[in-house]
């Protein structure tokens, strides 16, 4: 028995040895195709020789400089490099070291932007339900799963959830899809309004909510007009692109294909590939510039924000991204594995919905398509199809249970980039496998 302390105390998990490209292995030699980067993680696959090269060199170089002391070459370059491709107006980078982090920081960036320019009586988020923005405990208070959250209430910041923009379940049959999304943004208008918008600080969204629902863009419009929203009413636009960012939705942030320009901006995941645990936040030039005109620094800190070897392994995997074209790669073989999804689930009985952006491609189960009502959260369908899935060495994100009183259970897709057709053919053939697999094996 082993001393480790994991999430899920009772479940025995295979131990990975070794991992290259698309596979990892186990130690009985059982190789898994990573069909989700693990969560959305692995942009360029495992083991890539280059970034174990950058991260060796950075190391034999400059192991540690702590940011009270020193700037360092790495990481300037690698705040210079996500600049240089950030949504128009965004000028500076914090770096931490991983999502919730880069949640946490952008939360305490957003609030003390306001208490520096006078407005300290803003102090409450809006956020969506069935979002996920990390689990450290301001990411978890803007988080939208009560079920999360719950016996950390006391703990939690001031934050209030509107509707998620969840077309599939939402949207009225009386509705285009238009006025649903206009409808949406008037619940957000009504929400601001109900606080006082000058109590707000800022609103949290996923472009593409990941960790929850399973790769759900917003319907055309949305994001604009929540953009527009905010401008009229002074309140900061904050886009959590930890998970479909860095090309995983087929351009560089999600945002992109959303015609909106966030004011802070977490990343982390695919950032760092895997190879090392960092994120960041990107910064409007105006929220820096309070800072630099103002108190002269941003009450935050951690001792490895920064680190070097993190950032050289991050620039490399941003240079292998731009050199070898991965992000258009995301959205071609994004574009072929939805297809290769529809082909096989979409006469599939318990196929509700098929949906994503590059690869970020999912898959919700439903009990019966007609009035898509979910299996019952106790059968725990999501978690039986990662289990078959794992026995034939297939790794996909499954999310499921009750969330916020709505059951579903989804399976997300989130290959490297470097998967080729065949890899997509061998991905969902295993999926189709492994959900009638466990389809089969419920109690009647
Ligand atoms: N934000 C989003 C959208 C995420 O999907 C996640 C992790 O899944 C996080 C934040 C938290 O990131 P981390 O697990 O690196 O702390």
């Amino acid at each position: 028995m082993s001393a480790i302390f994991h999430r899920q105390i009772r479940t025995t998990l295979p131990q990975a040895v070794s991992a290259s490209g698309l596979y990892i292995t186990d130690t009985a030699g059982k190789k898994y195709l990573d069909a989700c980067g693990g969560a959305a993680v692995s942009c360029l696959g495992h083991n890539h020789p280059d970034v174990i090269a950058a991260m060796a060199a950075q190391m034999a170089q400059l192991d540690y400089a702590h940011t009270s002391f020193f700037t360092t070459r790495v990481a300037e370059e690698l705040a210079d490099t996500l600049i240089a491709n950030a949504p128009a107006g965004m000028s500076h980078v914090y770096l931490v070291s991983g999502g919730s982090e880069a949640m946490e920081a952008a939360l305490k960036m957003a609030r003390q932007y306001f208490v520096e320019i006078g407005e300290p009586q803003r102090k409450h988020f809006i956020a969506r339900r069935q979002s996920y923005h990390g689990n450290t405990l301001g990411a978890l208070a803007v988080g939208g799963n009560a079920w999360r959250r719950a016996q950390f209430e006391p703990l939690l910041i001031d934050v209030t959830h509107v509707s998620p923009c969840y077309e599939y379940r939402d949207r009225l049959p009386t509705e285009t899809t238009q006025q649903y999304g206009q409808r949406l943004v008037m619940e957000l208008e009504a929400e601001l309004l109900r606080l006082g918008p000058d109590k707000v600080i800022g609103i949290c969204v996923e472009p593409v909510v990941g960790a929850t629902l399973g790769a759900v863009p917003a319907v055309p419009g949305y994001f604009k007009a929540m953009r527009a929203l905010c401008d009229r009413y002074g309140v900061l636009l904050i886009a959590d692109e930890v998970m479909c960012g860095m090309g995983r939705t087929g351009t560089l942030h999600a945002v992109e294909q959303e015609s909106m320009v966030p004011d802070l901006m977490a990343v982390a995941k695919g950032l760092g590939g895997g190879y090392q645990a960092i994120g960041a936040v990107l910064a409007q030039r105006k929220i820096h510039d309070v800072f630099a005109h103002g108190s002269g620094q941003f009450m935050h800190g951690h001792t490895y924000i920064g680190h070097p070897v993190a950032c050289a392994a991050a620039l490399e995997v941003q240079r292998i991204l731009q050199r070898e074209h991965l992000v258009e790669a995301s959205r071609v073989h994004g574009l072929a594995l939805q297809r290769k999804l529809q082909a096989a689930f979409s006469r599939h009985p318990h196929v509700g919905d098929i949906r994503g952006r590059g690869l970020f491609q999912a898959i919700e189960l439903v009990a019966d398509r007609q009035s898509k009502q979910p299996f019952a959260p106790q059968l725990q369908l999501n978690a039986r199809i990662r289990e078959q899935a794992m026995a034939r060495g297939l790794m996909v994100y499954a999310m499921g249970g009750t969330i916020d009183g709505r059951q579903g259970d989804h399976i997300l897709l989130a290959p490297p980039f470097i998967v080729e057709d065949r890899d997509l053919d061998a991905i969902v053939t295993r999926l189709a496998d492994a959900v009638d697999a466990a389809l089969a094996a419920l109690p009647s």
